[in-house]
């Protein structure tokens, strides 16, 4: 749905670049997760797509079409979902979504319309007459995508979506994430937190600098890397037993009683396992197999999601 096609976007002349030739092929119906450290350039990314800000240098397309034709096309079909609250306080939950319903310019029933289904799809009937400013952090959060949802739109973009709220409103956005998806809505979802990653996107770009390191299905990512071996020992490997492993290891670490092989083949594991019983060493912990998606974004980035 989505072609992305080497991105540069600068905020300021000499300032370094937000987007640095940022490619990416968005499909219809799918959640993409877009991962990355702050000051990566998710939110510029966003922008740009919401129209918000013009592009610069490289190419947008939706359908084939360019983005602003696209747009003028389909005022309403991209909706974003801002990280921050984006709703009046004083007004209840039901007057703030007529309200942003209304300045898209609805007539009158189908206004109604998209208020109830975006209402309902939130699950915030309930709470239709509460004042905005007195909800819990998660309601806000549903409120701030009800909103989103008032112009019917095909595609979703989420900015940190679940930021300051409750495991449970957590799990209810998810859920709402893949039931827009289910329904064939697509969604762009940035987070920092990769258990959300794994628990709704289709397909992931890791994004640092302005750059897409890494892009492509979870699954891809997860098990396309080598096994790594880390072994927790009773006591340090024996000077004698290290020497030995070392000219048939060259890549292995050790630290203290730690014992850490970036790439090791199965085949290997059980012959290590009799050499280290042959010296009198337990293993008290074993770690084996390719990197989780933590892992793969710290060897890229350098850095932790949370940082
Ligand atoms: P975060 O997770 O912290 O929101 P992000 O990945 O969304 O980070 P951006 O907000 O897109 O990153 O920022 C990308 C780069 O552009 C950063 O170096 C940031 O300092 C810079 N930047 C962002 N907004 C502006 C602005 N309005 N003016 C100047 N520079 C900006």
């Amino acid at each position: 749905m989505i072609q992305i096609d080497r991105l540069h976007y600068r905020y300021r002349a000499a300032s370094p670049p937000a987007l640095d030739g940022v490619s990416l092929d968005i499909g219809r119906g799918s959640v993409y997760g877009l991962l990355g450290p702050n000051g990566a350039g998710k939110t510029t990314l966003i922008s740009l797509l919401a129209g918000l800000r013009p592009l610069q240098e490289g190419g947008i397309t939706l359908d084939g079409e360019p983005l602003a034709l696209w747009r003028a096309a389909h005022p309403t079909a991209i909706a974003l979902v801002p990280q921050d609250y984006a709703f009046y306080s004083m007004l209840t939950v039901a007057e703030n979504l007529d309200f942003f319903a209304g300045v898209q310019g609805f007539p009158r029933r189908q206004r109604r319309e998209h208020c109830a289904a975006a209402l309902a799809f939130a699950c915030l009937e309930a709470v239709a007459g509460r004042l905005a400013g007195e909800l819990s952090g998660g309601l806000r959060r549903r409120l701030n995508l009800a909103i989103g949802l008032t112009g019917a739109p095909d595609l979703l973009l989420l900015d940190e979506p679940t930021v300051g709220v409750d495991p449970q409103s957590r799990r209810f956005l998810l859920d709402a994430v893949k039931r827009f998806a289910a329904a064939g809505g697509t969604v762009l979802y940035t987070s920092h937190y990769m258990e959300e990653v794994e628990a709704v996107c289709d397909k992931v770009a890791i994004i640092d600098d302005g750059k897409v390191l890494l892009a492509g299905t979870l699954a891809g990512m997860k098990y396309g890397g080598a096994a790594a071996l880390r072994l927790e020992l009773a006591r340090p490997l024996p000077e004698a037993l290290a020497a030995d492993w070392r000219g048939r290891f060259p890549e292995m670490e050790t630290a203290k009683t730690t014992v850490a092989f970036p790439e090791f083949a199965a085949d290997a594991l059980a012959p290590i396992f009799s050499e280290l019983a042959a010296f009198g060493v337990a293993v008290e912990q074993m770690e084996y197999g390719a990197p989780n998606l933590e892992q793969v974004f710290m060897q890229l980035t350098r850095h932790s999601l949370r940082d």
